[in-house]
């Protein structure tokens, strides 16, 4: 069979069977047909081609899926992955970098570019006017880019999931937790918010025709992750009279999850509850992602940026929000004579809101690894990562007798752990950053590791914490 090179190295890429390239073909039609409505290109029939665009993502993947593992025995198996050139920063690799990148940039900056045009029912244009029957079918109302992203996604994720189901089909855990993830992304974040809207559960005016304002009705998506909660115009509709009872639940349930929910299941049971199982970051990451967790730094100098980084985007994430209640309790807009919304909320909003979390955090996925947002920038991550490593019951605990320091489970750690220093001395595994995805211990040939919780004392083992020090890696005495 004839092999393309489509590397930058030179090396040559691994060639695909027969389905494989029926799946990849099925899979490029629904590329094509959002890259050529993202250039302009507007349907008469958009019922038709965007029949045609979600069907060609899900069957593509599902042919893809059975080329690549039917026949084979149930393992997980990822041969070729640093010969081909989109999992291994090859001329795919950095091609795909750019495409998603830039659908970041104009979905956040340049919604026009994307056809958006808010307004009346077939003022929309190309790719936003493509999902106007959907939004329609929902809301009523035509679609907004973020229609757009949010199905999208859901589509990504279930088509994918399903890949990632089969590829580790052999692995309980991986199976719960994937389908876990994707009725969350289709329930919670997808449909059960649209069907509200067309409701006009949050998404209504009053008797004077009056606009109610907008909330967030995913009930997954908490504060710090969901940054803007407590913005006036957000606090304002989940305490709108028309939008009651649900706002009030909303506005509750919110402050109950951050502050007693979040801290008790993560100190029970780690933050995998949340980053590997409900979220919808670590949804895509998880699925979408799931070719690219060898692409995450394993070096040193990785988990020292980590450490600050993403502790920083915290205490930005809290200062923006006192500045934000400040405001909102003392009906003011300025906080030591500076104004709260440009110089707290946009910048936030802009750097680590859009920027950061999309556009670095998803969109340099085939670059530096599915976890990026999740690694170095996301503050609900950062917030349970301190409950986890220093108050939870969670650990991963090492057989290291039986490690033959093969390093499967340091290469796949999508959160740049290395977790081979750790078996080779027998040592468990308390670190902030494990997401628990579990795939360190599903790669492991001598079953030497294992997700656990378990009582706090003794979690570190006999030798204490693995910290980093002046010196570097070395155990906490
Ligand atoms: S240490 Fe294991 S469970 Fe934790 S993030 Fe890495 S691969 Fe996932
Ligand atoms: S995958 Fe298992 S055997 Fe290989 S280095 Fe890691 S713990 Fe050791």
């Amino acid at each position: 069979m004839a092999e393309i090179n489509l590397s930058i190295s030179g090396r040559k890429a691994q060639s695909l069977n027969l389905v494989q390239k029926l799946g990849a073909i099925i899979g490029l039609v629904a590329i094509g047909i959002i890259l050529i409505t993202w250039g302009g290109l507007t349907f008469k029939n958009n019922v038709l081609w965007l029949s045609l665009l979600l069907s060609c993502i899900f069957i593509g993947a599902i042919v893809y899926t059975i080329g690549t593992y039917k026949g084979k025995t149930a393992g997980i198996k990822n041969d070729g992955v640093f010969h081909r050139s989109h999992t291994s920063r090859g001329v795919v690799g950095w091609a795909a970098g750019i495409v998603f990148t830039a659908f970041y940039i104009f979905l956040y900056w340049y919604p026009e570019y994307l056809g958006y045009a808010s307004g009346v029912e077939g003022t929309n244009q190309g790719l936003v006017a493509l999902f106007d029957p959907l939004s329609m079918f929902f809301k009523g109302k035509p679609a907004s880019q973020w229609f757009v992203y949010g199905t999208l996604y859901t589509a990504i994720i279930i088509s994918l999931g399903i890949k990632f189901i089969v590829k580790y089909r052999n692995n309980r855990y991986q199976v719960t937790r994937t389908i876990v993830v994707i009725v969350s992304q289709l329930f919670l974040a997808y449909l059960i918010p649209e069907i509200l809207a067309g409701m006009n559960y949050n998404d209504a005016v009053d008797a004077s025709g009056q606009y109610l304002g907008w909330y967030d009705t995913d009930i997954k998506n908490v504060w710090p992750l969901d940054y803007d909660f407590f913005y006036n115009w957000h606090m304002d509709a989940m305490q709108a009279p028309a939008y009651q009872p649900l706002g009030m639940t909303y506005l509750v349930w919110g402050i109950f999850l951050f502050a007693i929910g979040t801290p008790i299941i993560t100190y029970y049971v780690g933050k995998r509850w949340y980053c590997s199982w409900v979220c919808g970051c670590g949804g895509l990451a998880e699925t979408a992602g799931d070719s690219y967790r060898q692409l995450s730094s394993k070096k040193l100098s990785a988990w020292k940026f980590e450490r600050w980084i993403i502790n920083l985007v915290l205490v930005f994430v809290s200062i923006m929000t006192l500045a934000t209640l400040y405001g909102y309790f003392m009906n003011t807009n300025s906080l030591f004579g500076l104004d709260i919304y440009a110089y707290f909320q946009k910048p936030y909003g802009f750097i680590i809101g859009a920027a950061f979390s999309g556009v670095i955090g998803v969109g340099f996925y085939p670059i530096l690894g599915n976890r990026v947002w999740c690694r170095f920038g996301c503050p609900m991550a950062g917030y349970m990562g301190l409950i986890q490593r220093f108050k939870s019951r969670f650990r991963i605990t090492t057989n290291g007798g039986q490690c033959i320091s093969c390093g499967n489970c340091s290469t796949y750690c999508e959160q740049g752990i290395d977790v081979r220093a750790y078996a080779q001395k027998g040592q468990n595994i308390v670190r902030s950053s494990c997401v628990g995805c579990g795939v360190c211990s599903s790669v492991c040939p001598r079953g030497v590791l294992k997700l656990e919780n378990g009582p706090e004392e003794g979690r570190f083992g006999n030798e204490g914490p693995i910290v980093l020090g002046n010196d570097g890696f070395k155990l906490d005495q």
